[in-house]
């Protein structure tokens, strides 16, 4: 029997990198205990080090009080063993990188290691949601969290249903992403979910315009921002996300949508130089310790 949302007291977030820190960060907030598990030795200590840099800009703000700040930091705890990390957990989420086949082992071990009853997800961004189920016993407990980035910030969830998911534990899930304080969206196993797909086909027709000259990167994004009231424009979100990462997605859908997402020269073009945004200090834009230059 799945547990309920008042039994998820302890979440398992596995991988610490842009996204299963701030995962670790929103669950700790509303006052789960978390572990914290990532592969690499150090990673996971490095995502408390900015869970703990995000809550002071947050104390800063005055978003946070200090107490808060101090509270969901002493809540979360890096795990060095991913079975120990599952080791009477109630909810496991999932933030590996985007590999079909390192999901289903991550989720083998997962499977044998928590509770029968825990909630597992993942929150791929693209990869079939069903096939990363597979990889468990029963199935019907592993459904889609797709959290956005920053995780802290971002409001919206993509609770992802494949079609042997239990309705249990897709309530359940759509009930954690409130309890973080965020807006879910419920979307069937589809390639790219709601969002990815969307958003992708205006990044990738923006990329296609800066190739055919019809307008600077800024202006584009600057089109966007003060004709449709985006937040921010599709080529600074490419940076933002990864010239490398948004090129798999969009390679993955062009094979299991059809050729509107065939990427554009400039992105084959620009990962092939190592120019994949934000983390590498150049993409669409050249950044400067986090800034944009
Ligand atoms: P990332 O590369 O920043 O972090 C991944 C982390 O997983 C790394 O710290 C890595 O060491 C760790 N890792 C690798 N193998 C592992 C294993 N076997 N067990 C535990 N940890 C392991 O990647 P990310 O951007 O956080 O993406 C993670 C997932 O979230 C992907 O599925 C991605 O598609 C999805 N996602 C990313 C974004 C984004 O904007 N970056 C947004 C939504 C969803």
């Amino acid at each position: 029997m799945l547990v309920s949302l008042e039994q998820i007291q302890t979440v398992t977030v596995v991988g610490a990198g842009t996204m299963g820190h701030g995962i670790a960060h929103v669950c700790a907030q509303v006052g789960a205990r978390v572990r914290l598990y990532d592969a690499i030795a150090g990673a996971a200590a490095a995502g408390l080090a900015k869970i703990a840099r995000n809550l002071d800009k947050g104390v800063e703000l005055g978003k946070v009080t200090a107490e808060a700040r101090d509270a969901a930091l002493g809540r979360i705890t890096a795990v060095a063993e991913l079975a120990a990390a599952c080791d009477a957990t109630d909810l496991v989420i999932e933030a590996v990188p985007e590999r079909l086949e390192l999901k289903r082992e991550v989720f083998g071990v997962v499977d044998r290691a928590a509770p029968a009853g825990a909630l597992l997800a993942t929150n791929t961004s693209s990869l079939p949601i069903a096939d990363i189920a597979a990889s468990v016993a029963n199935p019907g407990r592993l459904v889609g969290m797709h959290f956005f980035n920053p995780v802290h910030v971002m409001k919206l969830v993509e609770v992802v249903r494949h079609a042997s998911a239990d309705a249990a534990a897709v309530a359940l899930a759509v009930a954690y992403a409130e309890k973080l304080g965020k807006t879910p969206i419920t979307v069937a196993d589809s390639p790219g979910f709601a969002s990815s797909r969307l958003g992708l086909v205006i990044g990738l027709e923006a990329m296609r315009m800066v190739e055919q000259g019809v307008a600077s990167a800024a202006d584009i994004d600057t089109a966007m921002k003060l004709g449709y009231g985006h937040p921010m424009g599709p080529l600074e979100l490419t940076d933002l996300v990864g010239l490398d990462v948004r090129l798999g997605i969009a390679e993955y859908l062009t094979g299991a949508i059809g050729p509107s997402f065939t990427p554009p020269q400039v992105l084959r073009d620009k990962v092939a130089a190592g120019k994949l945004g934000k983390k590498s200090g150049e993409g669409f834009y050249r950044w400067v310790d986090g800034k944009r230059a």
